[in-house]
């Protein structure tokens, strides 16, 4: 389960033991995609921790070998540094395959668009083929970006989004949104056993100072003095769950039989210019907020309906953001400077 949260944690989902309903077992052996990146190395840990021997496929265009210190000497652990558009094979039998590779932050979608349009298109079909050739059950991490800049709020699955597909972010939006779609094919006409998730945003340790995301850029800007750069009016809103709760989420979708899509987020809501003022107090920063340029095709407003998740998985984020925040910062303030930067 997600890291517990103490009382009064903020605007977060109220601390409670998260509940899962019975469960095929633990995969033994997994291939996770992405796996050096910023969720996927926290989700090779937490196979690890339950006994599934891991071998990470990364080309580390954005993740890093740092995220994976933990699993330096583990002998259940395997880093294959390959480039998921080209095709691959593991050796031996595997049972689910985790589908993370692909760029995921705006500023690192838009340096590299080709690369994450190839990622969402040739790496989900090379993904797809491995879990198909091996009988694996197979799970795409796709994205709240699927519904675009909603027009209903909060988002259920069943909205099918408002998706600019020439827009500054279409390269991430479009390439998730045909991931899905080739998943549904390969389900519908292969017969392999899938499971598409949509992510919500998701922080906590390990996010790269520099990756331009609200949380890394107001820790870091917060913790050095220098101003909070809120885009707009900040009146903007993003849904913040911790990376514990997002990983229980991916695991509990691993281990049931539902197809999804499946949000998995925090509902807890909140402005950007909010969250720029909670960072800064959990910081003791007297760091000025400087409001910048708004980027194209922003979202405005962004919070999960997670009712099928509680239903189908019985999972819901146990993580508050007071608490989830306040870990995060000291992790960024115990960081060397420069690391991962
Ligand atoms: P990240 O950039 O930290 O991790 C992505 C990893 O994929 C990196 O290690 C990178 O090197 C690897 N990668 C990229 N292209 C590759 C390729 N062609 N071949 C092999 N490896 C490749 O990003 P993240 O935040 O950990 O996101 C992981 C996944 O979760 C992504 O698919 C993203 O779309 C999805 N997601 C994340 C969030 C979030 O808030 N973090 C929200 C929604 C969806
Ligand atoms: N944002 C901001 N300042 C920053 C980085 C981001 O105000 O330094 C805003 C951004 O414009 C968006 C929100 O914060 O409205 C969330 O951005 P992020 O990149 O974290 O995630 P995403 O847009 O992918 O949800």
């Amino acid at each position: 389960t997600g890291t517990a949260a103490g009382p009064g944690s903020g605007t977060g989902t109220a601390a409670r033991p998260v509940t899962r309903p019975a469960a095929g077992p633990a995969a033994r052996r997994a291939v996770v995609t992405g796996g050096a990146g910023f969720v996927g190395s926290h989700l090779c840990d937490r196979l690890r921790a339950q006994g599934t021997e891991v071998v990470c496929v990364d080309n580390l265009l954005t993740g890093s070998l740092d995220n994976l210190a933990d699993r330096a000497g583990d002998p259940g652990f395997t880093l294959r540094r390959h480039d998921v558009c080209e095709p691959f094979d593991v050796d031996g039998p595997v049972d689910l395959v985790v589908h993370l590779a692909s760029p995921a932050s705006p500023h690192d979608y838009a340096r590299h668009p080709v690369e994450t349009l190839r990622a969402g298109a040739h790496g989900t079909h090379n993904a797809l083929e491995l879990a198909r050739r091996k009988g694996a059950r197979f799970l795409l991490t796709s994205t709240s970006e699927v519904y675009g800049d909603p027009l209903v709020h909060p988002q259920p699955e069943t909205y099918w989004g408002n998706v600019n597909p020439i827009g500054p972010r279409s390269q991430y939006d479009e390439a998730k949104r045909y991931a899905e779609a080739l998943t549904t094919a390969y389900r519908t006409a292969r017969g392999t056993d899938t499971v598409i998730v949509r992510l919500f945003n998701t922080y906590g340790p390990r996010m790269r100072p520099t990756d331009g995301r609200a949380v890394p850029a107001f820790i870091t800007q917060a913790l050095a003095g220098r101003p909070l750069t809120v885009a707009g009016d900040g009146s903007q809103t993003r849904s913040l769950c911790h990376v514990d709760d997002t990983v229980a989420g991916i695991l509990a979708a691993a281990a049931a039989g539902h197809p999804g899509p499946i949000n998995l987020g925090n509902p807890a809501e909140l402005t950007i210019l909010q969250l720029a003022h909670r960072i800064r107090a959990l910081c003791g920063s007297a760091s000025p907020v400087e409001f910048v340029e708004r980027p194209g095709d922003d979202p405005s407003l962004r919070r999960p309906d997670i009712t099928l998740a509680r239903t189908a998985l019985g999972w819901q984020p146990a993580v508050g953001t007071d608490p989830g925040l306040a870990a995060t910062i000291a992790w960024f303030a115990r960081r060397p400077v420069g690391v991962g930067a």
